[in-house]
């Protein structure tokens, strides 16, 4: 596979980093350029450049792709984008999931490695712990998610594993002032908000939220298995096909680069224009740059 050395790296990690998941490799070599026609010009953008990265015969060179594709286009996906600007990929990487989910040569397919296989919801239920009350939203009106956004908590120390991180995700949480529902009880201290992964989606995209708002990062080691069991994901097996890492301190310095985890295990990384192999998985310092991680259902 070709390399961009051209482009900011969180870009060309990102791509990197899609082209790695289950399906969405093979669905990209297989458009015909004649598809694109009156494709949304950021979905173009992107199946270009990623066609140019798998060497599809027929797609244009790199260094053309980037002048009049990604550079103008990118920032169309989200203001303040910049392909030029190091920053955080996750604000690239979830707006171009729900594009390609309602484009035409990806998104629409039964096949599509976006639509079918990525999506899940997220389920809020609160509950009075006073009274027994208990709502749970609507199947009409949950999200459609593509990608699990998990909070590293405060109160984690030096390292967490993975698992713990998504048993608090789906653990109950005191809403407080939160006054119950139930006009008999109308307590306000006793409501608990808890939320469940409906779905088990082929390829689960799992996105640790290292930064906060001034784009600081949070660079707790976290355990990430090669195999993931867990009951918030109803105990379906998982297994890790790759992970986007970020090295650095914040969401606009430092470096992006690639995992890819093959099927024995072996992680080779990717690293702009460089593929470096094997990555010891369990190094702290793996662990501390692991960002935004695929599984795919096994
Ligand atoms: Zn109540």
């Amino acid at each position: 596979m070709r390399n961009f050395n051209r482009l900011v790296c969180y870009l060309n990690s990102s791509i990197q980093f899609l082209l790695q998941l289950p399906g969405v490799a093979d669905s990209i070599t297989a458009v015909q350029p004649a598809e694109l026609k009156g494709e949304d010009t950021v979905v173009t953008a992107f199946v270009q450049l990623a066609q140019a990265l798998l060497s599809t015969p027929g797609a244009q060179s790199a260094e053309t792709l980037f002048k009049v594709s990604v550079e103008q286009k990118s920032t169309r996906l989200a203001p303040g984008l910049s392909p030029r600007r190091q920053q955080d990929a996750t604000e690239w990487l979830i707006p171009l999931l729900a594009k390609l989910r309602r484009c035409r040569v990806l998104g629409s397919s039964v096949a599509s490695p976006v639509q079918r296989a990525m999506q899940f919801h997220l389920v809020p239920t609160i509950e009075c712990t006073a009274c027994g009350f208990i709502r749970q939203q609507t199947e009409q009106s949950q999200t459609v998610n593509f990608m699990l956004g998990v909070q590293l908590l405060a109160h984690y120390q030096g390292s967490v594993t993975l698992a713990d991180v998504l048993t608090d995700f789906t653990s109950a949480t005191l809403v407080h002032e939160f006054v119950c529902p139930n006009p008999r009880c109308q307590n306000n201290e006793s409501v608990e908000r808890r939320q469940s992964i409906s779905g088990s989606p082929r390829t689960l995209l799992i996105h640790l939220l290292r930064f906060d708002d001034q784009g600081v990062k949070n660079t707790i080691a976290v355990a990430a298995p090669l195999l993931l069991i867990h009951s918030a994901l109803s105990n379906v097996q998982y297994r890790l096909v790759a992970a986007l890492q970020h090295h650095g301190d914040t969401a606009d310095s430092g470096h992006y680069t690639t995992v890819r985890v093959d099927a024995d295990g072996s992680a080779v990384l990717i690293d702009d224009a460089n593929e470096r192999s094997p990555v010891d998985w369990n190094a702290e310092q793996t662990r501390e740059a692991i960002y935004v991680l695929a599984y795919e259902r096994v």
